[in-house]
């Protein structure tokens, strides 16, 4: 078996030009190659493609991937095609024959990976068990399958089927959004056996966190173009809440003369299509949207995300801000944040089905804008992660609010939660911290608990403010599935052991339309800078070439290549081809494909002339095989005949290169073929007046030489034996 992790570290860096795994990368895999069932959750940007795309490449059989989002799935087929991957999709935005053709292909073992729609799967799955050899089933966005998500899709339920159609394969199920609840039902509802569990960090360092209150509409467009100028060579989204806000918020920044789309669900679906199409090859700079935009966006360049509204609850949040900086390079989110916007969500919630649910989700959401301390251990202790310490890239961190030791006020908090065993929501607790006398406290005889009224001293709105704020430092937990119960977590027991300090932002009553903000988006906007240097102009040259590749290639820009190879490139200014192995994202295939118009960037960037040096094509085929790919993949990849081929490598062989000769030609075949031609060469003199390539149709003919053959054992007699 392909187990080890060199084979697959080769692969991934020959296929993907990756140096190394991310976390969990590997650990999912190998499981994955030891046949078990395996979870993996990673937030959106942490790499999930990798944990299946690899072990279906290195495993025997295709690889069925489940997938909701056809757009994405439609151009991460195209992505791995481009790359000389075999993938192939099935689903509804194809047409049938399309469809069939690429069943047909799978049936022919000819694809490794076989995306497929739920709906699809479902439909086809008895006849596809039968006909298709399937080496594991992988199920994206899996948190789909749960009620508690913020994305239940009824028909993921149905997906326990593939484990009673597959009862000896492998499973893997991934997801970048899941809460606790959301986690435990994953694994019941595809019927995994003991997964191994990847739980990645949800934290995305890259991306600045900032919450600006009460701003008005001009100052939030002003924001908005200053971030578009900021980074004019990449692009940006603006969420909205409703279609006719998004529509205004387009014609505003157009006046402001950005290249703007306006998506939302009321378009029709090209336009729609379209629009998402153009912000994917990078001819829009910005894009005004509903929530229905960015499902099946992955580009990996997206470098803000403004919310003009607030969102519903944290997973929309954090999956929309998430769009930003998923090349691991910084990226800036602001929320814009009114109370009228929590009305609206408000009449939003009272209005849902799952009212409950949704309004504490709100809730959250809310507490999460009006944070007074960093906003990033909010949003992780919200998935269930404890951070211990602060970001430092929010603008609570930035900008910090007066604090004050909260250690005895949160353990006064914790008590008083752990004396009512964890049964009772937050209003109560704060009546028993205050000795408060409604009916239920007396009736369930809280009166006579040692906490009854220790906290007296605080008002009810103080002691909202620090439960919360305990909440949000992940000290107490709300059970949402338990009428919002509080209860202690693993933290805050430490708290009340005395073995963990608690500090707080002192309590300060909300003032909506708050001056500091205002005076904050007031500042200047900043211009963009014109003296540039060589790596600044590489970067665009780079980005233009990317669009070109990309618009030939049929594909997204980032599928070209990704901001941080950009950015890799600009590093290291290459100026051999040798130099782009190694280059971060940089796969063998594009570097065969492309070395030239790369390396011809570098070379204007640096002010040097154009041309490039000789030879530069035997360097590359000598690099190709010397990562082991044999002269006729080689010649495929660069559109070359072998001989040609054959060709570049016996010169780099005649230069001194370590060139492995039999790797061209087996030595028996060279053997045999050089004598015959040695032989038959005279013929060559009385036919065709000493071109020794006219022999071969005469050795085809009588000893079945092929000219591929032919012209590579040629081209090892040139160095092998120069008199002939
Ligand atoms: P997810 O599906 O988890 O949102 P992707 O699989 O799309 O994330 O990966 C996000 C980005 O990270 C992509 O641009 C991908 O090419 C890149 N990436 C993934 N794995 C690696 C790795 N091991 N090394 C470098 N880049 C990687
Ligand atoms: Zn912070």
């Amino acid at each position: 078996m392909l187990q080890n992790k060199e084979v697959a570290l080769e692969a991934m860096r020959k296929y993907y030009g990756f140096s190394g795994f991310r976390p969990g990368q590997w650990e999912a895999i190998s499981a994955l190659l030891e046949g078990r069932d395996v979870v993996v959750l990673m937030p959106t940007g942490g790499g999930k493609s990798i944990c299946f795309q690899l072990p279906a490449l290195m495993m025997d059989g295709c690889c069925i991937i489940v997938s909701p989002l056809i757009a994405l799935m439609n151009d991460q087929v195209a992505a791995l095609r481009a790359n000389g991957l075999p993938a192939g999709a099935v689903n509804s935005m194809r047409q049938e024959h399309e469809n069939r053709a690429t069943y047909e292909a799978a049936m022919r073992g000819e694809l490794k990976l076989l995306y497929i729609s739920p709906e699809r799967l479902l439909m086809d799955i008895a006849w596809i068990s039968n006909a298709i050899k399937v080496s594991f089933v992988a199920v994206d966005e899996a948190h789909c399958i749960s009620q508690w998500g913020h994305d239940f899709r009824p028909v993921y339920t149905d997906l326990i089927r593939i484990r009673q159609t597959w009862p000896d394969i492998a499973v893997m199920a991934l997801t970048a959004t899941a809460d606790r609840l959301t986690r435990d039902d994953i694994s019941g509802a595809l019927g995994l056996r003991d997964p191994f569990r990847y739980v990645g960090s949800f934290d995305r360092p890259n991306l600045s966190l900032r919450v600006i209150q009460g701003s008005t509409q001009k100052e939030r467009i002003r924001t908005v173009v200053g971030l578009a100028y900021r980074y004019s060579m990449d692009c940006g989204i603006v969420y909205c809440l409703s279609r006719k806000a998004t529509e205004k918020m387009t014609e505003k920044l157009r006046e402001e003369g950005l290249r703007v789309g306006c998506y939302h669900a009321g378009l029709p679906a090209e336009e729609r299509e379209r629009v998402q199409r153009e912000f994917v090859n990078g001819r829009l700079q910005v894009i005004c949207a509903t929530i229905a935009f960015g499902m099946g966006i992955d580009k990996s360049n997206v470098r803000w995300v403004v919310h003009n509204n607030i969102p519903g609850n944290i997973e929309s949040y954090y999956q929309e801000i998430g769009r930003a900086g998923r090349d691991g390079l910084p990226a800036e989110t602001i929320l814009f944040y009114s109370y009228g916007d929590i009305i609206t969500r408000r009449n939003f919630v009272e209005e849902s089905g799952q009212k409950d649910i949704n309004s504490s989700k709100l809730d959250f959401m809310q507490r999460y804008a009006e944070a007074s301390v960093c906003r990033r251990r909010i949003l992780l202790s919200y998935f269930s992660e404890d951070m211990d310490h602060d970001c430092g890239n929010c603008d609570n961190c930035r900008n910090p609010r007066p604090k004050l030791d909260g250690t005895v006020l949160a353990q006064k908090a914790l008590s008083a939660i752990v004396r009512v065993a964890s049964s009772e929501s937050l209003n109560v607790i704060i009546e028993i911290l205050r000795g408060m006398t409604p009916r239920h406290i007396i009736e369930r005889k809280y009166n006579m608990l040692p906490t009854y009224g220790v906290g007296k001293d605080l008002s009810v709105q103080e002691w909202n403010s620090y439960l919360l704020q305990m909440i949000q430092l992940g000290l107490i937990e709300v059970a949402y599935e338990d009428r919002f119960h509080l209860r202690p977590t693993q933290a805050g027991w430490k708290v009340l052991k005395g073995e963990r300090k608690v500090e707080l932002a002192r309590y300060a009553a909300p003032v909506y339309g708050d001056f500091s903000s205002r005076r904050a988006s007031r500042e200047p906007v900043e211009k963009p800078v014109y003296t540039r240097s060589p790596q600044e102009i590489l970067v665009d040259g780079l980005k233009a070439l990317r669009a070109d590749i990309a618009s030939e290639e049929k594909v997204a820009d980032y599928m070209v290549f990704s901001d941080v190879t950009v950015k890799a490139i600009a590093e290291h200014m290459p100026l051999l081809p040798t130099d782009l192995v190694g280059i971060e994202g940089l796969s063998l295939v594009r570097i065969a494909k492309y070395y030239k118009q790369i390396l011809t960037k570098v070379r204007e960037a640096k002010g040097l002339k154009r041309t490039l040096p000789k030879g530069l094509s035997d360097t590359v085929s000598g690099i190709l095989f010397r990562q082991g790919m044999d002269v006729d993949a080689i010649a495929a990849i660069r559109g070359m005949t072998p001989g040609t081929v054959a060709g570049h490598l016996t010169r780099l062989y005649a230069d001194g290169e370590e060139i492995d000769l039999w790797r061209i030609v087996p030595e028996s075949t060279y053997k045999t073929v050089s004598a015959l031609i040695a032989e038959h060469a005279d013929r060559v003199e009385t036919e065709s007046g000493g071109d020794i390539k006219a022999l071969q149709p005469y050795l085809e003919q009588n000893f079945g030489i092929a000219p591929d053959i032919y012209s590579k054992v040629r081209s090892l007699m040139r160095v092998l034996q120069p008199q002939s």
